[in-house]
């Protein structure tokens, strides 16, 4: 077999899933590189860095994925979650 995976022409995942460089969703302080720890936090805001926000499949609103370990009872969205990627940097600009 010689195909690769397709998710189909008209569904462009590819901008949306797009692993990125580790960096805070709340200051944009460059993190440490890989899949932070549960627990860790920026080292400049203090926010939490394993939360849906820095991740890939989060489009602002929700998980993408689903995963039910975004409503895990902490209040830190996603911070429990096994699927966490880091997601694309857009910067202010
Ligand atoms: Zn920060």
């Amino acid at each position: 077999m010689n195909s690769t995976w397709s998710f189909g022409d008209d569904v462009p995942l590819e901008p949306l899933f797009k692993p990125g460089e580790p960096c805070c969703y709340h200051c944009g302080s460059p993190a440490p590189e890989g899949v932070p720890d549960f627990h860790a936090r920026c080292q400049v805001c203090g926010f939490h860095l394993h939360t849906c926000p820095n991740c890939m499949f989060y489009n602002g609103l929700g998980c993408l994925i689903l995963e039910p370990a975004i409503w895990s009872d902490t209040t830190v969205m996603g911070k429990f979650c096994p699927s966490f990627n880091w997601r694309e940097s857009e910067g202010p600009g």
